[in-house]
Protein backbone atom coordinates (compact mmCIF):
# COMPACT_ATOMS: atom_id res chain seq x y z
CA UNK A 1 0.00 0.00 0.00
CA UNK A 2 1.40 3.42 -1.24
CA UNK A 3 0.28 6.59 0.71
CA UNK A 4 2.12 8.63 -1.22
CA UNK A 5 0.76 11.62 -3.94
CA UNK A 6 2.45 11.50 -7.00
CA UNK A 7 4.41 15.00 -7.83
CA UNK A 8 1.58 15.31 -10.67
CA UNK A 9 -1.25 15.42 -7.78
CA UNK A 10 0.99 17.27 -5.39
CA UNK A 11 0.89 19.71 -8.61
CA UNK A 12 -2.90 20.50 -8.51
CA UNK A 13 -3.39 20.62 -5.16
CA UNK A 14 -0.88 23.49 -4.80
CA UNK A 15 -2.18 25.06 -8.06
CA UNK A 16 -5.60 24.76 -5.80
CA UNK A 17 -4.11 25.64 -2.76
CA UNK A 18 -2.58 29.19 -4.07
CA UNK A 19 -5.68 30.05 -6.19
CA UNK A 20 -7.92 29.51 -2.78
CA UNK A 21 -5.34 31.21 -1.21
CA UNK A 22 -4.44 34.30 -3.40
CA UNK A 23 -8.00 35.01 -5.10
CA UNK A 24 -10.64 33.47 -2.79
CA UNK A 25 -9.64 34.23 0.54
CA UNK A 26 -9.79 38.28 -0.03
CA UNK A 27 -13.30 37.98 -0.63
CA UNK A 28 -14.68 35.32 1.20
CA UNK A 29 -17.17 37.26 3.82
CA UNK A 30 -18.01 39.88 1.00
CA UNK A 31 -19.63 37.00 -0.79
CA UNK A 32 -21.51 35.45 1.95
CA UNK A 33 -22.63 39.09 3.44
CA UNK A 34 -24.47 39.47 0.06
CA UNK A 35 -24.95 35.77 -0.07
CA UNK A 36 -23.99 37.19 -4.31
CA UNK A 37 -23.05 33.61 -6.51
CA UNK A 38 -18.88 34.23 -7.39
CA UNK A 39 -19.44 34.06 -11.50
CA UNK A 40 -16.35 36.31 -11.94
CA UNK A 41 -14.16 33.47 -9.21
CA UNK A 42 -16.09 30.52 -11.30
CA UNK A 43 -15.15 31.90 -14.52
CA UNK A 44 -11.20 31.66 -13.17
CA UNK A 45 -11.65 28.62 -11.51
CA UNK A 46 -12.83 27.59 -15.25
CA UNK A 47 -9.94 28.82 -16.98
CA UNK A 48 -8.01 26.51 -14.53
CA UNK A 49 -9.47 23.31 -15.56
CA UNK A 50 -11.38 23.41 -12.21
CA UNK A 51 -15.02 23.08 -13.50
CA UNK A 52 -14.51 19.90 -15.57
CA UNK A 53 -11.61 18.37 -13.52
CA UNK A 54 -12.66 14.29 -14.31
CA UNK A 55 -14.51 15.54 -17.93
CA UNK A 56 -12.28 13.77 -20.79
CA UNK A 57 -9.55 16.40 -22.51
CA UNK A 58 -11.19 15.39 -26.07
CA UNK A 59 -14.59 16.99 -24.67
CA UNK A 60 -12.71 20.41 -23.44
CA UNK A 61 -12.08 19.28 -19.46
CA UNK A 62 -8.63 18.86 -17.38
CA UNK A 63 -9.10 14.74 -17.68
CA UNK A 64 -7.68 14.42 -14.07
CA UNK A 65 -8.22 11.55 -11.67
CA UNK A 66 -11.04 11.52 -8.74
CA UNK A 67 -8.38 11.94 -6.31
CA UNK A 68 -7.14 15.40 -7.98
CA UNK A 69 -10.50 16.64 -8.25
CA UNK A 70 -11.11 15.68 -4.24
CA UNK A 71 -7.85 17.89 -3.83
CA UNK A 72 -9.07 20.51 -5.77
CA UNK A 73 -12.77 20.83 -3.66
CA UNK A 74 -10.51 20.22 -0.48
CA UNK A 75 -7.91 22.75 -0.59
CA UNK A 76 -11.14 25.09 -2.20
CA UNK A 77 -13.38 24.56 0.86
CA UNK A 78 -10.44 24.72 3.40
CA UNK A 79 -11.11 28.30 2.36
CA UNK A 80 -14.40 28.68 1.28
CA UNK A 81 -16.60 26.15 1.67
CA UNK A 82 -19.69 27.48 -0.19
CA UNK A 83 -17.25 28.03 -3.54
CA UNK A 84 -16.04 24.17 -2.87
CA UNK A 85 -20.00 23.51 -3.02
CA UNK A 86 -20.51 25.47 -6.25
CA UNK A 87 -16.99 23.70 -7.53
CA UNK A 88 -18.56 20.06 -6.26
CA UNK A 89 -22.52 20.66 -7.47
CA UNK A 90 -20.95 21.96 -11.24
CA UNK A 91 -18.25 19.00 -11.61
CA UNK A 92 -20.15 16.25 -10.18
CA UNK A 93 -23.44 16.51 -10.90
CA UNK A 94 -24.84 18.39 -14.12
CA UNK A 95 -21.52 17.85 -15.81
CA UNK A 96 -21.11 14.21 -14.39
CA UNK A 97 -24.36 13.57 -15.56
CA UNK A 98 -23.48 14.71 -19.03
CA UNK A 99 -20.45 13.69 -19.31
CA UNK A 100 -21.07 9.71 -17.80
CA UNK A 101 -24.63 9.02 -19.44
CA UNK A 102 -25.46 11.30 -22.16
CA UNK A 103 -25.14 10.14 -26.51
CA UNK A 104 -22.19 11.41 -28.12
CA UNK A 105 -24.35 14.55 -29.94
CA UNK A 106 -24.84 16.15 -26.58
CA UNK A 107 -21.82 15.53 -24.93
CA UNK A 108 -20.19 17.44 -28.17
CA UNK A 109 -22.92 20.28 -27.34
CA UNK A 110 -22.43 20.76 -23.69
CA UNK A 111 -19.56 19.63 -21.85
CA UNK A 112 -16.89 21.81 -23.90
CA UNK A 113 -18.33 25.29 -22.52
CA UNK A 114 -19.17 23.36 -18.98
CA UNK A 115 -15.34 22.44 -18.36
CA UNK A 116 -14.43 25.94 -19.31
CA UNK A 117 -16.95 27.76 -16.78
CA UNK A 118 -18.16 29.90 -20.00
CA UNK A 119 -21.51 28.10 -18.28
CA UNK A 120 -22.47 27.10 -14.93
CA UNK A 121 -24.72 23.73 -14.75
CA UNK A 122 -27.81 22.91 -12.09
CA UNK A 123 -28.59 19.32 -11.69
CA UNK A 124 -32.96 18.94 -10.64
CA UNK A 125 -33.74 15.78 -8.60
CA UNK A 126 -34.83 17.09 -5.29
CA UNK A 127 -38.68 18.60 -5.32
CA UNK A 128 -40.79 20.12 -2.74
CA UNK A 129 -42.41 17.01 -1.19
CA UNK A 130 -39.71 14.81 -2.13
CA UNK A 131 -35.50 14.73 -0.88
CA UNK A 132 -34.70 12.04 0.92
CA UNK A 133 -37.57 9.42 -0.75
CA UNK A 134 -36.34 11.47 -4.07
CA UNK A 135 -37.92 8.29 -6.25
CA UNK A 136 -41.20 9.75 -5.34
CA UNK A 137 -40.76 13.13 -7.58
CA UNK A 138 -43.77 14.57 -9.69
CA UNK A 139 -42.19 16.28 -12.16
CA UNK A 140 -43.72 14.59 -15.43
CA UNK A 141 -42.16 15.06 -18.90
CA UNK A 142 -45.18 13.89 -21.41
CA UNK A 143 -44.07 12.74 -25.45
CA UNK A 144 -45.79 15.11 -27.75
CA UNK A 145 -44.47 14.13 -31.25
CA UNK A 146 -40.66 14.86 -31.61
CA UNK A 147 -40.67 16.33 -27.88
CA UNK A 148 -41.31 16.26 -24.44
CA UNK A 149 -43.44 18.55 -22.39
CA UNK A 150 -42.32 18.77 -18.58
CA UNK A 151 -44.50 20.36 -15.79
CA UNK A 152 -43.46 20.39 -12.34
CA UNK A 153 -40.66 22.38 -9.77
CA UNK A 154 -37.48 21.27 -8.60
CA UNK A 155 -36.72 22.54 -4.88
CA UNK A 156 -32.92 23.40 -3.40
CA UNK A 157 -31.02 23.43 -6.83
CA UNK A 158 -27.82 24.37 -6.38
CA UNK A 159 -27.02 27.06 -9.26
CA UNK A 160 -31.10 26.93 -9.79
CA UNK A 161 -31.48 31.09 -10.75
CA UNK A 162 -27.67 31.07 -12.35
CA UNK A 163 -27.00 27.81 -14.10
CA UNK A 164 -27.03 28.03 -18.66
CA UNK A 165 -26.94 23.71 -18.80
CA UNK A 166 -29.73 22.41 -16.75
CA UNK A 167 -30.18 18.55 -15.89
CA UNK A 168 -33.18 17.70 -14.73
CA UNK A 169 -35.41 14.14 -13.48
CA UNK A 170 -38.61 13.55 -14.52
CA UNK A 171 -41.85 11.27 -14.83
CA UNK A 172 -41.91 9.78 -18.54
CA UNK A 173 -44.06 6.75 -17.31
CA UNK A 174 -45.89 7.78 -13.86
CA UNK A 175 -47.45 3.96 -13.20
CA UNK A 176 -43.71 2.80 -12.91
CA UNK A 177 -42.25 5.07 -10.31
CA UNK A 178 -38.84 4.99 -9.88
CA UNK A 179 -38.60 2.75 -13.28
CA UNK A 180 -40.25 5.55 -15.18
CA UNK A 181 -38.00 8.50 -14.59
CA UNK A 182 -35.76 9.92 -17.20
CA UNK A 183 -33.01 12.31 -17.22
CA UNK A 184 -33.13 15.45 -19.56
CA UNK A 185 -30.94 18.21 -20.41
CA UNK A 186 -31.88 21.87 -21.68
CA UNK A 187 -30.89 25.35 -21.69
CA UNK A 188 -31.74 28.49 -19.86
CA UNK A 189 -33.85 30.52 -21.39
CA UNK A 190 -36.11 27.71 -22.95
CA UNK A 191 -40.11 28.55 -22.97
CA UNK A 192 -41.32 27.26 -19.66
CA UNK A 193 -38.56 27.68 -17.32
CA UNK A 194 -38.42 30.09 -14.60
CA UNK A 195 -36.60 30.33 -11.43
CA UNK A 196 -38.94 30.92 -8.41
CA UNK A 197 -37.50 31.13 -4.57
CA UNK A 198 -34.30 31.85 -4.29
CA UNK A 199 -33.56 30.70 -0.61
CA UNK A 200 -32.01 32.87 2.17
CA UNK A 201 -29.33 30.53 3.70
CA UNK A 202 -28.20 29.86 7.17
CA UNK A 203 -24.75 29.19 5.39
CA UNK A 204 -22.99 28.43 2.10
CA UNK A 205 -24.19 31.74 1.19
CA UNK A 206 -22.06 32.69 -2.08
CA UNK A 207 -23.41 28.93 -3.19
CA UNK A 208 -26.70 29.72 -4.90
CA UNK A 209 -29.62 27.28 -4.05
CA UNK A 210 -32.94 28.21 -5.85
CA UNK A 211 -36.39 26.54 -6.74
CA UNK A 212 -37.06 25.91 -10.96
CA UNK A 213 -40.47 25.84 -12.27
CA UNK A 214 -40.99 24.10 -14.90
CA UNK A 215 -44.49 24.85 -16.62
CA UNK A 216 -44.83 23.31 -20.20
CA UNK A 217 -41.46 23.25 -20.63
CA UNK A 218 -40.85 21.62 -24.38
CA UNK A 219 -37.64 19.82 -24.76
CA UNK A 220 -36.67 17.80 -27.99
CA UNK A 221 -36.40 14.49 -27.74
CA UNK A 222 -32.60 14.44 -29.24
CA UNK A 223 -32.28 16.46 -25.06
CA UNK A 224 -33.37 13.00 -23.56
CA UNK A 225 -29.85 11.50 -22.02
CA UNK A 226 -29.89 7.57 -22.61
CA UNK A 227 -32.88 6.14 -22.75
CA UNK A 228 -36.28 6.35 -21.33
CA UNK A 229 -37.01 5.10 -17.81
CA UNK A 230 -33.08 5.20 -16.64
CA UNK A 231 -33.16 8.66 -15.40
CA UNK A 232 -33.32 7.18 -11.44
CA UNK A 233 -30.67 4.69 -12.01
CA UNK A 234 -27.93 7.45 -13.26
CA UNK A 235 -29.28 9.98 -10.59
CA UNK A 236 -28.24 7.07 -7.85
CA UNK A 237 -25.03 6.83 -9.92
CA UNK A 238 -24.00 10.41 -9.91
CA UNK A 239 -25.06 10.51 -5.82
CA UNK A 240 -22.61 7.71 -5.06
CA UNK A 241 -19.61 9.80 -6.93
CA UNK A 242 -21.02 13.24 -6.01
CA UNK A 243 -20.37 12.00 -2.28
CA UNK A 244 -16.91 11.64 -2.43
CA UNK A 245 -16.99 15.03 -3.40
CA UNK A 246 -18.89 16.41 -0.58
CA UNK A 247 -16.72 14.30 1.95
CA UNK A 248 -13.33 15.80 0.30
CA UNK A 249 -15.71 19.85 0.89
CA UNK A 250 -16.22 18.60 4.68
CA UNK A 251 -12.12 17.14 5.04
CA UNK A 252 -10.84 20.76 4.03
CA UNK A 253 -13.69 22.37 5.84
CA UNK A 254 -12.72 20.61 8.73
CA UNK A 255 -9.10 21.49 8.00
CA UNK A 256 -9.64 25.23 7.78
CA UNK A 257 -11.33 24.84 11.47
CA UNK A 258 -8.10 23.10 12.77
CA UNK A 259 -6.09 25.43 10.83
CA UNK A 260 -7.71 28.29 12.05
CA UNK A 261 -7.78 26.81 15.75
CA UNK A 262 -4.16 26.30 16.07
CA UNK A 263 -3.46 29.37 14.95
CA UNK A 264 -5.62 31.11 17.67
CA UNK A 265 -4.47 28.42 20.68
CA UNK A 266 -1.16 29.44 19.84
CA UNK A 267 -1.89 33.37 19.80
CA UNK A 268 -4.30 33.73 22.65
CA UNK A 269 -3.09 34.36 26.04
CA UNK A 270 -5.41 34.04 29.42
CA UNK A 271 -3.91 32.98 32.99
CA UNK A 272 -0.57 34.20 31.56
CA UNK A 273 -0.39 31.41 28.97
CA UNK A 274 -1.50 30.57 25.52
CA UNK A 275 -4.39 28.44 25.51
CA UNK A 276 -1.72 25.98 23.67
CA UNK A 277 -0.30 25.35 26.77
CA UNK A 278 -3.79 23.68 28.15
CA UNK A 279 -4.46 20.34 27.93
CA UNK A 280 -8.14 20.81 27.63
CA UNK A 281 -6.76 22.76 24.12
CA UNK A 282 -4.47 20.63 23.45
CA UNK A 283 -6.69 17.43 23.91
CA UNK A 284 -9.52 19.11 21.54
CA UNK A 285 -6.54 19.73 18.47
CA UNK A 286 -5.45 15.86 18.77
CA UNK A 287 -9.28 14.71 18.55
CA UNK A 288 -9.65 17.08 15.36
CA UNK A 289 -6.65 16.22 13.66
CA UNK A 290 -7.24 12.62 14.22
CA UNK A 291 -10.54 12.71 13.07
CA UNK A 292 -9.52 14.92 9.80
CA UNK A 293 -7.06 12.11 9.15
CA UNK A 294 -9.45 9.40 9.46
CA UNK A 295 -11.81 11.40 7.20
CA UNK A 296 -9.71 12.08 4.55
CA UNK A 297 -8.27 8.58 4.38
CA UNK A 298 -12.24 7.09 4.01
CA UNK A 299 -12.74 10.17 1.08
CA UNK A 300 -9.07 8.97 -0.52
CA UNK A 301 -10.05 5.21 -0.75
CA UNK A 302 -13.41 5.91 -2.18
CA UNK A 303 -11.52 8.19 -4.58
CA UNK A 304 -9.10 5.53 -5.31
CA UNK A 305 -11.83 2.73 -5.83
CA UNK A 306 -13.89 5.11 -8.30
CA UNK A 307 -10.61 6.15 -10.48
CA UNK A 308 -10.22 2.40 -10.87
CA UNK A 309 -13.75 1.50 -11.89
CA UNK A 310 -14.73 -0.38 -8.55
CA UNK A 311 -17.98 -0.16 -6.99
CA UNK A 312 -18.20 3.31 -4.59
CA UNK A 313 -21.63 2.46 -3.63
CA UNK A 314 -20.43 1.50 0.36
CA UNK A 315 -17.20 3.55 0.23
CA UNK A 316 -18.55 6.83 -0.94
CA UNK A 317 -21.66 6.71 1.81
CA UNK A 318 -19.13 5.79 4.40
CA UNK A 319 -16.60 8.57 3.35
CA UNK A 320 -19.57 10.83 3.21
CA UNK A 321 -20.96 9.98 6.35
CA UNK A 322 -18.08 9.77 8.81
CA UNK A 323 -16.31 13.38 6.90
CA UNK A 324 -19.72 15.80 7.02
CA UNK A 325 -20.04 14.24 10.97
CA UNK A 326 -16.69 15.04 11.28
CA UNK A 327 -16.43 18.27 10.49
CA UNK A 328 -19.64 19.42 11.79
CA UNK A 329 -17.68 18.13 15.04
CA UNK A 330 -14.19 20.32 14.46
CA UNK A 331 -16.14 23.42 13.51
CA UNK A 332 -17.95 23.14 16.71
CA UNK A 333 -14.58 22.84 18.11
CA UNK A 334 -12.80 25.70 16.59
CA UNK A 335 -15.79 27.62 17.79
CA UNK A 336 -15.18 26.55 20.83
CA UNK A 337 -11.32 27.28 21.29
CA UNK A 338 -12.31 30.63 19.88
CA UNK A 339 -14.46 31.71 22.73
CA UNK A 340 -16.35 34.72 21.97
CA UNK A 341 -14.26 35.74 19.25
CA UNK A 342 -15.44 32.44 17.52
CA UNK A 343 -19.00 33.62 17.93
CA UNK A 344 -17.94 37.25 15.67
CA UNK A 345 -17.73 37.33 12.06
CA UNK A 346 -14.09 38.51 12.09
CA UNK A 347 -12.55 35.12 12.22
CA UNK A 348 -12.78 32.33 9.72
CA UNK A 349 -14.32 29.87 12.36
CA UNK A 350 -17.91 31.84 12.68
CA UNK A 351 -18.70 30.97 8.61
CA UNK A 352 -17.33 27.12 8.76
CA UNK A 353 -20.04 26.52 12.01
CA UNK A 354 -22.72 27.91 9.75
CA UNK A 355 -21.66 26.18 6.51
CA UNK A 356 -21.12 22.85 7.35
CA UNK A 357 -24.57 21.76 8.56
CA UNK A 358 -25.21 21.17 4.87
CA UNK A 359 -22.39 18.43 4.94
CA UNK A 360 -25.03 16.02 6.90
CA UNK A 361 -27.82 16.92 4.78
CA UNK A 362 -26.66 17.43 0.95
CA UNK A 363 -26.35 14.63 -1.60
CA UNK A 364 -27.96 12.37 1.28
CA UNK A 365 -28.48 12.77 4.80
CA UNK A 366 -26.60 11.37 7.63
CA UNK A 367 -29.65 9.10 8.09
CA UNK A 368 -29.48 7.74 4.33
CA UNK A 369 -26.05 7.24 3.96
CA UNK A 370 -26.53 4.50 7.14
CA UNK A 371 -29.14 3.01 5.61
CA UNK A 372 -26.55 2.52 2.50
CA UNK A 373 -24.13 1.35 4.79
CA UNK A 374 -26.53 -1.11 6.65
CA UNK A 375 -28.07 -2.22 2.97
CA UNK A 376 -24.10 -3.04 2.20
CA UNK A 377 -24.03 -5.19 5.31
CA UNK A 378 -26.98 -7.01 6.42
CA UNK A 379 -29.37 -9.33 4.05
CA UNK A 380 -32.09 -6.93 3.96
C1 LIG B 1 -27.95 24.20 0.16
C2 LIG B 1 -28.59 23.02 -0.50
C3 LIG B 1 -28.21 22.67 -1.78
C4 LIG B 1 -28.83 21.59 -2.43
N1 LIG B 1 -28.52 21.32 -3.75
C5 LIG B 1 -29.26 20.38 -4.42
C6 LIG B 1 -29.08 20.19 -5.82
O1 LIG B 1 -28.23 20.85 -6.46
N2 LIG B 1 -29.87 19.30 -6.47
C7 LIG B 1 -30.82 18.57 -5.81
O2 LIG B 1 -31.50 17.77 -6.45
N3 LIG B 1 -31.02 18.70 -4.46
C8 LIG B 1 -30.26 19.60 -3.76
N4 LIG B 1 -30.46 19.78 -2.41
C9 LIG B 1 -31.47 18.97 -1.72
C10 LIG B 1 -30.87 17.95 -0.75
O3 LIG B 1 -30.26 16.91 -1.43
C11 LIG B 1 -32.01 17.51 0.19
O4 LIG B 1 -32.30 18.60 1.05
C12 LIG B 1 -31.67 16.28 0.98
O5 LIG B 1 -31.57 15.16 0.14
C13 LIG B 1 -32.69 15.98 2.09
O6 LIG B 1 -33.99 16.05 1.62
P1 LIG B 1 -35.09 16.95 2.40
O7 LIG B 1 -34.48 18.27 2.63
O8 LIG B 1 -36.36 16.90 1.65
O9 LIG B 1 -35.25 16.23 3.80
P2 LIG B 1 -36.21 14.98 4.15
O10 LIG B 1 -35.99 13.91 3.16
O11 LIG B 1 -37.59 15.48 4.36
O12 LIG B 1 -35.58 14.51 5.54
C14 LIG B 1 -35.88 15.16 6.79
C15 LIG B 1 -35.23 14.33 7.90
O13 LIG B 1 -35.79 13.00 7.92
C16 LIG B 1 -34.77 12.04 7.77
N5 LIG B 1 -35.25 10.90 7.01
C17 LIG B 1 -35.88 10.92 5.80
N6 LIG B 1 -36.13 9.67 5.39
C18 LIG B 1 -35.64 8.83 6.35
C19 LIG B 1 -35.57 7.42 6.51
N7 LIG B 1 -36.06 6.57 5.59
N8 LIG B 1 -34.99 6.92 7.64
C20 LIG B 1 -34.48 7.75 8.57
N9 LIG B 1 -34.51 9.09 8.48
C21 LIG B 1 -35.07 9.62 7.37
C22 LIG B 1 -33.62 12.76 7.08
O14 LIG B 1 -32.38 12.11 7.30
C23 LIG B 1 -33.72 14.13 7.71
O15 LIG B 1 -33.07 14.11 8.94
C24 LIG B 1 -29.83 20.83 -1.74
C25 LIG B 1 -30.18 21.17 -0.43
C26 LIG B 1 -29.60 22.26 0.18
C27 LIG B 1 -30.05 22.62 1.57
Amino acid sequence: MDFRLTQENEQVRELARNFAQTEIKPVVMKFDEAQEFPMELMHKLGALGFLGVTVPEKYGGAGLSYLDYCSIVEEISRIDPSIGLSVAAHNGLCTAHISNFAGEALKRKYLHELASGKKIGAWGLTEPSSGSDSGSMRTVAIRDGQSYILNGSKQFTTHGSVADTIVVMALTDPPKKKKGISAFVFERGTLGFTVGHKENKLGMRASDTSTMVLENLRIPEENLIGSEGEGFTQALQILDSGRIGIAALAVGLAQGALDASVKYAGERVQFGKTLSEFQAIQWKISEMATRIDAARLLTYKAAFLKDRGKDINLAAATAKYFASETAVKCAEEAVQIHGGYGFIKDFPVEKFYRDVKLLTIGEGTSEIQKMVISRNLLDI
